[in-house]
């Protein structure tokens, strides 16, 4: 059978379908330009959805992000997040929650403090947003106050009872329990077959009928994140009542549900708001002209031919193919961009695995400009029409700095605004 053949005009083009490129193409439609948007799953999938911006700053757990900001600049001036003023950062954060819940997934508004986001293991860390049903998890455990935490037979990737024996120190009005989930008897399950499973209303009603009577007493109840896929906050208001007690979510390890509730958010939401999106397609080569890119792309039916007066690169580090590695250097596959790396690979950890101050390798990457398009090692841009954004980046270590979505969503910001200037 003949392949198909189609082409597509666009003002920018989005390589990547992690958190930096969802939120370069909720930006540049802000800003009125025509996008398309390119890429396959990443890490996007294990992201607890706790948006992180900085949670950690002179090997320091820190409660005060803006003021670690402010010392960021100051300590590490060639951080990403370093080119880029509390003001616009804030902007970038604030834009980037409104769209999620304008979509229909409640996120809470950057504050001026670090939250204590738990985790499935029973222990809290330091994020700026949380999805709203994960607000009162937080709120319960400030208070010490009577919480039930369940989870299901036959559930991998959250023990309600570890949970309990890692808190009770702190939180001693914590209590577990194991339930069955309905329709899910004697059997292995995962978190995203549950959310899809709880779609349903007529389950919805079946579990908070198990759960009903296994309160005795708790004010709050705990399930891992398992409401929904499409509505979760629809989902748990209409369980929440009931139940009878105020209830909420906690993340599960990876891959968990509140990642792929984002990314299948905005697929579902883009094509209406006029992104060109492919979310199952890699771009295999790109050819810069003199007034724009050519992206080439193989889908199982046709190829795709993208002419693009910009391009916003935003494939992530190793895990997403964002940066590749073998023997003897790193590399960036897709465009071959320069990587400032030492000689050998020996250079690339530290002596002992748990260096305080981490690893050399993870903060190589794409060194960017003012203006975030990737620089040449003489400090010229690769291309004008060529910017980045997000975990790619150079000089930044999103893990150990608890800086994951706020790194993306800033820079992407970044990279949009310096791309809008350019098209303009
Ligand atoms: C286990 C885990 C837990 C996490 N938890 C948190 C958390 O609690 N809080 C937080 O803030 N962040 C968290 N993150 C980080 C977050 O999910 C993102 O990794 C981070 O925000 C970086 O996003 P990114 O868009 O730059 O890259 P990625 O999310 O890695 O996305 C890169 C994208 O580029 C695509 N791509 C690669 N090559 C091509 C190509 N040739 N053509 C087209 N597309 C391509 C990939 O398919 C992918 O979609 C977590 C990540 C992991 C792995």
């Amino acid at each position: 059978m003949k392949r198909g053949h189609r082409r597509i005009e666009t003002q920018l083009a989005v390589i990547g379908t992690g958190i930096a490129g969802f939120a370069a193409s909720i930006f540049a439609l802000k800003r009125g330009l025509d996008v398309a948007q390119f890429g396959h799953s990443g890490a996007m999938a294990y992201t607890t959805g706790y948006l992180d911006l900085l949670g950690v700053h002179g090997q320091r757990i820190r409660q005060d992000p803006w003021a670690a900001l402010d010392e960021l600049r100051r300590d590490e001036p060639q951080h990403p997040m370093s080119k880029l003023s509390n003001p616009t950062i804030r902007t970038a954060f604030d834009g980037f929650t409104d769209a999620l819940c304008d979509m229909g997934i409640g996120y809470t508004k950057a504050g001026e403090q670090n939250l204590s986001g738990l985790l499935p293991n029973g222990v809290a860390k330091p994020t700026l947003s949380v999805p709203k049903t994960m607000l009162p998890g937080i709120a319960a455990r400030e208070a010490g106050a009577r919480t039930l935490v369940l989870d299901f037979d036959g559930l991998q990737g959250f023990s309600a009872k570890a949970f309990e024996v890692n808190f009770a120190e702190r939180w001693p009005a914590l209590k577990s329990a194991r339930l069955t989930f309905p329709d899910m008897e004697n059997r292995q399950v995962f978190p995203e077959v549950l959310a899809r499973s709880l779609e349903n209303r007529a389950t919805q009603e079946a579990l908070a009928g198990l759960i009903r009577p296994l309160l005795n007493g708790a004010e709050y109840v705990g399930v891992p994140a398992i409401l929904g896929m499409h509505a979760p906050d629809e989902i748990r208001a209409r369980m929440e009542h009931a139940i009878g007690a105020t209830l909420f979510e906690i993340p599960t390890i990876p891959p968990a549900v509140p990642g792929i509730r984002l990314r299948e958010c905005f697929e579902r939401a883009f094509p209406d708001m006029g992104v060109k999106l492919e979310p199952q397609l890699k771009v295999s080569n790109v050819e810069f002209g003199r007034s724009g890119a050519t992206l080439f792309l193989h889908g199982p039916m046709e190829d795709l031919e993208i002419e693009a007066s910009a391009v916003l690169l935003a494939t992530g580090r190793f895990l997403s193919g964002g940066l590749k590695s073998d023997q003897h250097r790193l590399s960036e596959p897709l465009l071959d961009l320069p990587i400032l790396q030492p000689d050998g690979r020996q250079e690339w950890f530290r002596h002992e695995y748990l260096d305080p101050r981490g690893h050399p390798i993870n903060r190589l990457g794409i060194e960017v400009d003012s203006a975030f398009r990737p620089v040449m090692p003489d400090g010229d841009p690769v291309n004008e029409r060529l910017f980045a954004a997000g975990a790619i980046l150079a000089h930044q270590d999103w893990v150990r700095q608890r800086s994951g979505a706020g790194l993306a969503i800033a820079t992407a910001y970044a990279a949009t605004e310096a791309a809008a200037a350019m098209l303009a």
